[in-house]
């Protein structure tokens, strides 16, 4: 059996620091935490995390002050950002001082899953765990890597359709409602008929690709009036 993800999580506002721990524990990592930035920074230092998720405005140590610091002992360390400012200033200080990521408050705790996923499968981290996606006997998608095939033919996909695949497989015991993935997979706070389209288009890309009859599709099931939902077998 694989060994769980170590975790950290630098943050001060205790709700979102707990609700985070709840998630990423859910999701079957090993999480510590830290509540300021000189614990942060500190168990940071220890080199015992697979990711580290830190939060820019701390008390007694700033999280780009943190990252600069981790940074000058391991390059490689992965590190995303998070921070209630969002401006651009902010984003380009985080990206330069070395962050694999950054993701502005508040942010949808499905997508930051995602976007741990990623940042661990580009740094190699837990590859197992998340790279193939296996539909029936016939398709098989390599996540990282962004291509699959079914039935021996090579088959390519945007980031987003992968994403999407993902988080219909992550909730894969319940159909989810149109404007859930656009919160969740788009990051969009409300939608417009437009953007449900948006949803449906990726949908019929999808099931050219993976369906071997797109017109009656086995894995990627519409329920009518509640949504999507990825069957896997
Ligand atoms: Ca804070």
């Amino acid at each position: 059996m694989q060994r769980k993800i170590r975790l950290l999580i630098v943050e001060d506002e205790e709700a979102i620091r707990t609700g985070l721990m709840d998630v990423f524990v859910y999701h079957g990592y090993d999480v510590d935490c830290a509540a300021d930035g000189p614990v942060g920074l500190d168990k940071a230092l220890s080199g015992r995390f697979d990711l580290v998720l830190l939060d820019v405005m701390l008390p007694g140590m700033d999280g780009f002050e943190i990252c600069n610091r981790i940074r000058a002992q391991d390059r490689d360390q992965p590190v995303i950002m998070l921070t209630a400012k969002g401006t651009d200033e902010d984003i380009i200080q985080g990206l330069s001082l070395g962050a694999d990521d950054y993701v502005a408050k508040p942010f949808s705790v499905a997508q930051l899953v995602l976007r741990v996923q990623a940042v661990l499968r580009r740094s190699g981290i837990g590859a197992e765990l998340e790279a193939t996606l296996r539909l029936g006997q016939d398709v098989e998608i390599d996540c990282r890597n962004l291509v699959g095939q079914r039935n021996n033919e090579a088959l390519s996909f945007t980031r987003r359709e992968v994403e999407l695949l993902q988080y219909l497989q992550m909730n894969s015991q319940r159909p989810v409602p149109r404007d859930e993935l656009l919160a969740k997979v788009w990051g969009y706070a409300r939608n417009l008929d437009i953007e449900t389209r948006t949803v449906d288009i990726h949908i019929a890309k999808l099931r050219r690709k993976i369906e071997p009859d797109p017109a009656q599709p086995r894995y990627l099931v519409t329920v009518r009036g509640a949504g999507y939902r990825l069957l896997a077998e």
